[in-house]
């Protein structure tokens, strides 16, 4: 890469530790973490919600705030920058978290002062009075994107790349390669999109083009801004950027190949396959490290393992399960969609019960998931433990204490808490799809390899064989301590990723210096 830090702008709705509806918002904090402690000079744009939780120690900096072309008027826009403790080594006053390194990580939050104050509500993206995302999420992220590149545009330094990530960030490139293309802070970008999960795309009715500042002549059948008579802030991301990535290397290949995983946009993404890459999630590994966990009551290591037994007898205290007999723990952290395979537990009800097993799940999410969890704990309170809600502590609890952790997804793009269970000594029982096949190998028992249970085929009968499997490996103890040892020692660190995030950077920048950046007309001639 150049020889100066590199200046980028990551452009995502979530950010840990300030807000997190999923995994995103841990990839996003721990990845700018990790680019800032190796020399990257980083800015995290994310919207000013109401439910930011700023953590102690983090600094409040007023900025400008300005007004937003907003289809044919304006729309005004309010800034603040946020900024990390320094962290022990680095330089004295604050150095945005990174460490001796030069660089830094700063967020920019964007602010919405219109009438309609699309942040200042109690929840992300969903409405928690009524159960459901709130209507106008077309015109909330849209108006985030193109704020948070006004206000880069205005400070005038020059930015090396624009990290789009997912959906809510879909318009970023676009608008950088056109409205703002001629911006001295946006004249050699390089762009890059993130598909985080392309289960959601963000599609609307066709009006929020002129929103954008597009007009309708540009909406036609197969044309960039057209998806079956929508328009979709995915496919736009897709098209504009100069490269694209996804959050593991079995995923890169899913949603290319149709079917259950490519949601319409295979085309698109066959489109650009060349320019497509798989580089799997790290963790946050200071965060989601039994040793130094500070929501367990007891630290653990590889070396250590013991204290985990601990952590097990207070989770199984919390959860209200008897002592005797001493049944495995299986635990489920989830967001309760479609996607994460519930319905494969409700099939199993009857199979699940004659496990000797406790499950012990934890999901906020749609309310017929919720029903069912309620039902089978109502029905079986010494077998089934449910928690509604998101809580950060009991989630970690749950990754300490338990013995196995069942993740029977659909589809899974990368998946986080796997790689918290490998690291935690909890055997992850897994389905073959996505990051979780290329994160979970499974057991071996003649080989002594494997570091999970994973099972081919989205059917019920499978995923129990697979629990089955994982119950009997984790009765013996040497066969567990094996299987346990193995996964505590992988390493699912960020450096790795970043490594790949690097790499992917200056392809990009060197396709712009090459002068094959997309531009409007490009990216209609090459649809
Ligand atoms: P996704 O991004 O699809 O939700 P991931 O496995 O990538 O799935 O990441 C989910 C993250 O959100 C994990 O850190 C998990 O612990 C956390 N999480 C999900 N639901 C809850 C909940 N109800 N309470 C606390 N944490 C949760």
């Amino acid at each position: 890469m150049s020889e100066r830090p590199t200046t980028l702008l990551h452009v995502a709705s979530e950010m840990t530790p300030l807000a997190k509806a999923g995994g995103l918002g841990d990839v996003i904090g721990a990845l700018a973490a990790e680019q800032a402690r190796r020399g990257h000079r980083v800015t995290v744009a994310l919207p000013a919600y109401r439910s930011l939780a700023v953590p102690e120690g983090w600094t409040r900096h007023p900025h400008p705030g300005c007004d937003v072309p907003w289809g044919l008027g304006v729309e005004p826009a309010g800034f603040e920058i946020l900024r990390p403790p320094a962290r022990p080594g680095g330089r004295e006053g604050g150095d945005g978290g990174a460490g001796a390194s030069g660089g830094s990580l700063e967020v920019l939050l964007v602010e919405h002062r219109g009438a309609r104050r699309f942040f200042d509500r109690e929840g992300i993206y969903d409405d928690p009075a009524r159960g459901q995302s709130y209507p106008d999420g077309a015109e909330r992220f849209m108006f985030f994107a193109r704020a948070a590149l006004q206000a880069l545009a205005r400070r005038g330094e020059p930015i090396d790349i624009l990290h789009a990530h997912d959906h809510q960030a879909g318009w970023v490139p676009c608008f950088a390669r056109t409205h703002l293309a001629a911006e001295p802070a946006f004249a050699g970008v390089a762009t890059v999109f993130t598909i985080h999960n392309l289960g959601y795309q963000g599609i609307h009715d066709p009006w929020v083009l002129g929103l954008a500042g597009f007009g309708r002549e540009l909406f036609y059948p197969a044309g960039p801004f057209e998806f079956f008579g929508r328009v979709n802030d995915m496919k736009v991301g897709l098209l504009f950027a100069d490269l694209l990535s996804t959050v593991s290397p079995r995923y890169a290949r899913e949603i290319q190949s149709g079917g259950e995983f490519g949601f319409g946009l295979e085309g698109v993404l066959q489109h650009r396959s060349a320019d497509l890459r798989g580089i799997l999630n790290g963790i946050d590994d200071e965060t989601w490290d039994p040793a130094r966990d500070r929501f367990l009551p007891h630290p653990y290591d590889r070396a250590h393992p013991e204290g985990k037994l601990k952590v097990r007898a207070a989770l199984r205290e919390e959860c209200g399960f008897p002592a005797s007999p001493d049944w495995p723990l299986v635990g489920t952290v989830t967001r309760l969609v479609e996607q994460k395979g519930l319905d494969l537990i409700e099939q199993a009800e009857a199979d699940l019960l004659r496990l000797d097993a406790r499950f012990i799940i934890l999901g906020a999410g749609q309310p017929r998931f919720q029903e069912l969890l309620t039902r089978l704990m109502i029905r079986h309170p010494q077998r089934f433990y449910y928690r509604a809600g998101f809580d950060e502590r009991f989630a970690h609890l749950i990754e300490g204490g338990c013995d196995l952790f069942l993740m029977p997804s659909r589809y899974e793009p990368c998946g986080l808490n796997q790689m918290y269970s490998l690291r935690y000594g909890t055997l992850p029982v897994v389905r073959a799809t996505g990051g979780l096949a290329d994160t979970v190998s499974d057991f071996d028992l003649e080989a002594r390899t494997g570091t999970g249970f994973v099972f081919q085929r989205y059917e019920a009968a499978e995923m129990v064989a697979a629990l089955r499997r994982g119950l009997t490996a984790w009765r013996q103890p040497a066969v567990r301590a094996g299987l346990m040892e193995r996964g505590m020692s992988l390493d699912f660190s960020w450096r790795a990723s970043a490594d790949g995030y690097d790499r992917l950077y200056a392809d990009a920048l060197a396709r712009v210096r090459a002068g094959a950046a997309p531009t409007l007309d490009s990216v209609r001639a090459a649809m």
